[in-house]
């Protein structure tokens, strides 16, 4: 799958702005797959003559473009590229200022979170503790589509990325996924690592998020009247409580609880819930001491966000 020099042919094909704009005129304006007849994919360029412009979509023809009798459409790569040129993905750099959100902090109590854009990564902060609750890249165009809206996107993109991962499946490439869980502290959170063995693409967090997508979890939620997703993934909520019950093998129990019920689940070396149990519970005494899903060691983050942060 690793094939430096392929993608260097296939990149050095993409190389100028006329074979860029012919892969985009392939899509209507409705973002749709569309074939188009050579005269009009030379118009949608500015290249001077019939022949220079036949030159430029030799050079696109089979591994982007297909030709079919008189028509050209996109094949499976040249699509993503269209969309990724659409999408700005490697041409916009989002910087926003920041974004006061509802809910609490996490690590504090007091309601001064926000969120600040740099360079597409967005950072959730507490004014108040000064302290980062998760650091997460979010695409260029779901800062320009979303308007007020973009916090509930970003929560929504993230808590996808991250089921996607913990069920084993790579959100970029759809490759195979490595999974570790290990304890953030002593006594701290627990951390689960996912790694796509395909691309390389990196996201770690609280164990606990890896777990908000399990059946279990959402039909916990649905029996007591309430939606897993209504809170984000900065703050989860505070009935959420994590500890490592076992070392070999290693396991972190995981519980919430509403009204007076408790749901347990039990997370394994690899980030997989391998039990889960509920149970009537009174009062708050027995789980006190269990770490809450806090502190900024156990915050989100992923590859691209360690690298622009650094
Ligand atoms: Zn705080
Ligand atoms: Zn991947």
């Amino acid at each position: 799958m690793d094939d430096p020099a392929g993608a260097d042919a296939a990149f050095e094909a993409l190389g100028s702005e006329p074979r860029l704009r012919a892969l985009r005129a392939l899509v209507d304006d409705e973002g749709r797959p569309t074939s188009r007849s050579f005269s009009e994919l030379f118009e949608a360029t500015d290249v001077d003559t019939t022949a220079g412009f036949s030159y430029h979509l030799r050079q696109l023809t089979d591994r982007y473009v297909r030709k079919d009798e008189e028509s050209y459409e996109l094949t499976y790569a040249g699509l993503r590229v269209a969309r990724a040129v659409a999408a700005g993905t490697y041409t916009e750099s989002v910087d926003s200022d920041p974004i006061p959100l509802d809910d609490d902090c996490p690590l504090c109590g007091e309601a001064a979170l926000v969120a600040t854009v740099a360079d597409n990564v967005t950072t959730v902060a507490c004014d108040a503790c000064d302290r980062a609750v998760l650091e997460l890249p979010f695409p260029p165009s779901g800062h320009d589509t979303h308007g007020d809206d973009l916090p509930r996107a970003f929560d929504v993109h993230h808590r996808h990325r991250i089921a996607g991962f913990s069920e084993g499946v790579c959100p970029e490439c759809g490759g195979a996924v490595d999974a570790e869980a290990e304890a953030a502290g002593d006594p701290g959170p627990a951390v689960a690592t996912f790694t796509c063995e395909a691309c390389g693409a990196r996201l770690r967090c609280p164990v606990t998020l890896a777990t908000l997508n399990h059946p279990a979890v959402v039909a916990f939620y649905h029996d007591h009247g309430r939606d897993v997703r209504d809170r984000p993934l900065w703050n989860v909520g505070d009935e959420w409580r994590e500890r490592v019950v076992s070392e070999e093998p290693w396991c972190v129990r995981v519980t919430t609880r509403l009204d007076d019920e408790e749901l347990q689940l039990f997370v394994a070396r690899d980030a997989t819930v391998v039990e889960h149990r509920r149970r009537e519970v009174e009062g708050r005494s027995e789980v006190t001491e269990e770490s809450r899903v806090e502190g900024s060691e156990a915050a989100a983050v992923d590859d691209e966000s360690e690298g622009a942060s650094a």
